[in-house]
């Protein structure tokens, strides 16, 4: 028999199933739930409880659903924090940097790959975020993209093809040559190791006709979509996204009334970046403009070493509040439902019945303190499919809410 665990004393749960709970969010006040197997199998009032095998005391603290990180470039060598100094000195954002990057993760062995894809898995499990999606895009051969993607899926189910993310230097002056052999013998090598197809559709990188050839290929290879539009400049990318049913348009930063429209009525989820924007000090996506057409908005944080190096999903919710007009609960549900809608997953991003039970322990009394107290780190505890992942290390002393901890 599997063992049932409780977590008691919740001060507010959020369950993102507006049936379980109130508003959108589905908030449970004086909250418990049950969890059997690395499934929620109940949730409601603490007073409604029944015995469970072990139980763990939340508290009077929060508890919000994992968040869910969409968009993600973690499997990559060196830094970058130069050419962010730069930046922060006036020099602008250009997909250019990202050679510079490729030319090092060629250089790097496999065990110098992992070791850092390692260390930020464990930074966004102490983040909170207990889903992430990883894509390859700085190997750019057929040797490197796969070696990229082989490592990346012994990290996460949700791994990306990136193999156009830009044209490398050896293919300055035959961009469509390398589309090829993205599109045939790239394709044919990775496509066993990722879900997804992507492609950088902007200014530096490629246009749409080379971008719809790749989703195709992709397509074709039994890959779904999702595409790198709108950030640097207007252009095609988002219309293409929504053309071939991408599950995401990714960064959406500079959008026509026709784009909004496209992502409002279609099925592709407008999945917003804005630690890109911070770290390359550029103008937010109007995240208020999206919702209020009725588009599906998801917030990730496009880990990287070049434009958002940050695996803070508390960091992008406070920036999703404070510079893209989105409500604190706007934010919350973008993190965690947004994000597994935008990977086209229902068993994550939400602590309905059935749901895998991955969950974050806030040191905070509810959701709204994520945003409300920007840059503290609020993740106490945090469970993957029932199992602690990751909790305060020793002598860390997490005070009760309710008053009576001493
Ligand atoms: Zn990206």
């Amino acid at each position: 028999m599997s063992r049932a665990s409780a977590i008691t004393n919740i001060g507010s749960l959020v369950t993102n199933d507006p049936d379980a709970g109130e508003g959108p969010l589905g908030v449970i006040p004086e909250a418990a739930l049950v969890m059997m197997s690395g499934r929620i199998v109940w949730t409601g009032p603490m007073a409604d409880l029944q015995p469970a095998d072990e139980s763990f005391d939340a508290q009077g603290h929060a508890i919000v659903p994992g968040f869910v990180d969409s968009h993600a470039h973690p499997v990559f060598a060196g830094d970058r924090a130069d050419e962010f100094a730069a930046r922060m000195k006036g020099e602008a954002y250009q997909a250019g940097g990202i050679h510079r990057t490729v030319r090092l993760t060629r250089e790097a062995t496999n065990e110098v790959l992992d070791r850092t894809l390692q260390r930020l898995s464990a930074e966004f499990a102490r983040q909170g975020i207990t889903t992430f999606e990883a894509k390859s895009g700085y190997g750019l051969t057929v040797h490197d993209e796969q070696r990229c993607l082989q490592l990346a899926q012994q990290a996460t189910e949700e791994t990306t093809f990136l193999g156009a993310h830009v044209v490398p230097m050896e293919f300055a002056h035959d961009p469509d040559g390398y589309v090829r052999l993205v599109c045939e013998d790239m394709l044919q090598a990775c496509a066993p190791h990722a879900r997804w197809i992507d492609v950088f559709c902007d200014r530096g990188a490629f246009d749409a006709d080379q971008a719809r050839h790749v989703l195709q290929a992709g397509l074709q290879a039994g890959l779904w979509p999702r595409v790198h539009a709108n950030q640097l400049q207007p252009g095609p990318g988002v219309q293409l996204a929504v053309e071939v049913g991408a599950a995401s348009a990714d960064h959406c930063t500079y959008l026509s009334a026709e784009d909004v429209d496209a992502l409002a009525t279609g099925h592709t989820v407008a999945t917003l970046l804005p630690g890109a924007e911070f770290s390359t000090r550029s103008p937010y996506p109007d995240a208020r403009r999206l919702l209020d057409a009725g588009a599906t908005v998801a917030l990730a944080t496009d880990c990287n070493p070049g434009s958002s190096y940050t695996t803070s999903m508390s960091l992008c919710i406070a920036l999703a509040v404070r510079e893209m007009h989105m409500t604190p609960d706007e934010a919350v549900w973008a993190a965690t439902l947004g994000g597994a809608k935008a990977l086209r997953r229902t068993d994550v991003g939400h602590l309905g019945i059935g749901s895998r039970a991955d969950l974050v322990e806030l040191d905070a009394p509810n959701h709204l303190h994520l945003s409300y107290r920007p840059g503290v780190d609020l993740i106490n505890r945090v469970w993957v499919a029932g199992d602690m992942a990751w909790s305060r290390p020793e002598g860390y002393e997490v005070d009760g809410l309710d008053g009576s901890a001493e």
